[in-house]
């Protein structure tokens, strides 16, 4: 499973890394503020009913969660009914052999592909090109990571951290791009290159937004004409549905509509919304001949019963990334994971483990905005928190915070101990902060504090306890002791 990328380097080496580059910084401030912008004002639009709608999309979400087995039955014979041919997966390397069945069958060894989450969870290109298959990213963004080598940085935005000067340099380098670096310019040159594409593919490999159990129906929601193309040119079509993608219904695909695009980018639709269900009928002029849905599981059913269960509801909107605080700092690649930011530490942590996962869950302040924000009502940060908890009792944290919390743990629960810690902590911290109110940036020599002074201010404790505070509070007001 390729979840994780860049393991050799720490956590905090990567994070480093992130918190050097003032370009990436800059990128996610606009496009989390555009996007947090554009995304309150269509909720302040529809007053109660944005409640009312996260409410009805959580109930439905979860009842496909309670009744998974049931929905993926229904959707897998009624896609079959429809025509399509069904592989059911249970980890992503059972969708991988599935996938290369597919092509060897058809003696096929070219490949369009539009975005899909799933497709980058099992590494799917790096495996198909290590077997001679040539693939085709087709989004304009996925296109520009493909083509720089890079992994993307956020789950609908992918290639943020890349300017118009860096897209213009690596098409110039790499595909023969003569252009400036006006946006419009490299689009066509991008438009250009991949008709050629398009038409040449024998096999077109798509992702899945939403799957309809009752019709068998595969939808996708894109802004670019690409995913149309990728599933009307090609002869063969390989559709990638992971099984926490069903919906019962399309009322219920309705709500997740509703939903989506005002929480991914602030928008009322996208530009593209195909609802797929089959191949191509008799009199119908495009389509691909052959359809195959890879159904897969990957520890979805694990997920599903465990105390992750609500991290299922996910749509995949990004809207938690765009309100991360912590996001904001360390970029999308200091999480390591092509699943980034809070939803990313939940289920990332929730598909590999803890064990290859470095401090990820750690990476959090906990401030619960991603909670507030997240369309299907995730409680992501009691998610990130309950990891911890996991994390501890199964003894995967540093070694070395079991002493300091048990030394903590020991001093705090003696009276004696925390009002002499509490009455040396002042003059101790005004000696550290040479007489000032606060330790600043010269403390950074202090180990541990350093981690929080290096950047920003420390204040003092205040010479005057609360709880004297409140004795004279109150014998001022005339009250008791
Ligand atoms: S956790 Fe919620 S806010 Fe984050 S991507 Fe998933 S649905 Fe969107």
């Amino acid at each position: 499973m390729s979840i994780l990328y860049n393991t050799d380097e720490t956590l905090r080496e990567r994070v480093t890394e992130g918190l050097k580059d003032e370009f990436k910084h800059n990128a996610i401030r606009t496009a989390q503020e555009v996007f947090y912008t554009k995304r309150g004002e269509l909720v302040k639009e529809m007053g109660i009913g944005w409640q009312q709608l996260r409410m009805h999309a959580t109930e439905v979400r979860n009842h496909v969660t309670d009744n998974l087995d049931y929905y993926v039955k229904q959707f897998a014979e009624n896609a079959e009914a429809n025509g399509c041919i069904m592989h059911y997966a249970p980890t992503g390397d059972d969708a991988l052999w599935e996938v290369l069945d597919i092509f060897e069958k058809h003696g096929a060894s070219y490949a369009v592909k539009s975005k899909s989450m799933m497709t980058e969870e099992v590494g799917l290109n790096e495996v198909l090109e290590e077997t001679g298959i040539t693939i085709i990213e087709t989004d304009c963004a996925e296109n520009i990571l493909q083509t720089a080598g890079s992994k993307p940085s956020h789950i609908v935005v992918p290639a943020l951290h890349f300017d118009r000067e860096a897209i213009m340099k690596i098409y110039k380098e790499k595909r023969g791009y003569d252009g400036s670096s006006v946006p419009e310019e490299i689009t066509h040159f991008l438009r250009k290159i991949l008709r050629k594409e398009f038409m040449d593919a024998e096999v077109g490999i798509r992702g899945c937004n939403f799957a309809v159990a009752s019709t068998g129906s595969v939808t996708l929601v894109t802004n670019e004409g690409n995913g149309r193309m990728v599933d009307s040119f090609p002869k063969v079509q390989i559709v990638f549905v992971g099984i926490d993608r069903i919906v019962p219904d399309l009322e219920s695909l309705d709500t997740m509509l509703a939903l989506l695009p005002r929480s991914a980018v602030g928008a009322k639709m996208t530009a593209y919304f195909s609802l797929d269900s089959g191949p191509r009928g008799a009199g119908e002029v495009d389509g691909p001949e052959e359809v195959h849905i890879v159904l897969m599981d990957n520890g979805r059913h694990t997920l599903a019963n465990s105390e992750f269960s609500d991290m299922l509801r996910c749509m995949r909107c990004g809207a938690c990334l765009n309100i991360c605080p912590v996001y904001r700092h360390i970029t999308g690649h200091g999480y390591g994971s092509i699943y980034p930011g809070p939803m990313g530490i939940v289920l990332t942590a929730g598909l590999v483990g803890y064990d290859d996962i470095d401090s990820m869950a750690f990476a959090c302040s906990l401030c619960g905005a991603c909670t507030e924000h997240c369309p299907v009502s995730i409680p992501i940060h009691d998610l990130i928190r309950q990891h911890r908890i996991n994390i501890v009792e199964q003894g995967k944290n540093h070694a070395i915070e079991v002493p300091i919390f048990k030394a903590l743990a020991l001093m705090w629960s003696n009276v004696d101990v925390y009002n002499y810690a509490m009455k040396m902590g002042t003059p101790v911290m005004k000696k550290l902060a040479h007489g000032e109110d606060a330790l600043a940036k010269d403390s950074a020599w202090i180990p541990v504090v350093k981690g929080w002074t290096s950047t920003r201010d420390f204040d003092c404790l205040s010479e005057t306890r609360f709880r004297t505070w409140f004795k004279e509070h109150k014998k001022q007001q005339g009250g008791g002791k």
